[in-house]
Formats: C-alpha cells, structure tokens, sequence
C-alpha cells in the first residue's frame, strides 16, 4: 500500500454535514439519509452510511475520502452496492451454510465423545 494511507485522519461530522459529503463523494449511488444501507462487496458486510468512514488527508491531499468502517477494509464507494433482494439471499444462504457447517462440526464431535463413552 502507499505511504499516503499514513497520512489521514478520521473527521468527525455532525449527520447532516456526513450526509453531505457521503452524497458529494460517493458518485457511484445517491444517498438520502444516513440510515441508508450498503453491501460492501470487499468485506460482505451491510454498513449503513452513519457507519462510513470519513478521512481527510493531511498532506497536499486534503480531499475527503469515504471508507468501509469494517476493520481491515477500505473498500471505496464504488465496492458498495444497495442491499437488493438477491444481495440479501445471497448473505442469508452463506449465513445458512455457516450455521449448518458449525451444526455437523458439533454433531460430529457430540457423537465421537458418545463413542468414547461406549469404549470406556
Ligand atoms: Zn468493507
């Protein structure tokens, strides 16, 4: 990554100043209110826009940029798209699968420790 990701700092906004510049720098989709929600294909979680980051460069840079507020994504606007119905099938079926994967893992250690009881 470049040395500049050093150089910025989080601003903190009132909501209508936030709302403002989340509908000035995110070109890609309008937003009407800080309640909005967005899927960050980067990371697959829903963010919502008072949850946004706001960072301002501090060097020659000083424009304000909008990041993911995950940690360890800086996915940008443009990796954000509104949570429409098949986004939000799509996370409740690796939301499924999940569960299901850590249901056989515990079933299948509940029966080994059964087994062990038998052996015993
Ligand atoms: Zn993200």
């Amino acid at each position: 990554m470049f040395s500049i990701m050093m150089a910025v700092s989080t601003v903190r906004l009132s909501d209508d100043a936030k709302l403002a510049v989340l509908q000035r720098v995110d070109r890609f989709r309008q937003w009407h209110c800080l309640d909005e929600k967005r899927y960050c294909l980067v990371c697959g979680e829903i963010i919502t826009g008072r949850e946004i980051k706001v960072t301002m460069g501090t060097r020659e840079n000083r424009s304000l940029r909008i990041t993911c507020p995950t940690k360890y994504c800086d996915a940008m606007p443009i990796e954000w798209v509104w949570p429409t119905d098949a986004v939000l099938v799509k996370i409740a079926m690796m939301e499924m699968e999940r569960n299901w994967f850590c249901l056989i893992t515990r079933r299948g250690r509940a029966l080994q420790s059964c087994r062990k009881r038998k052996d015993t």
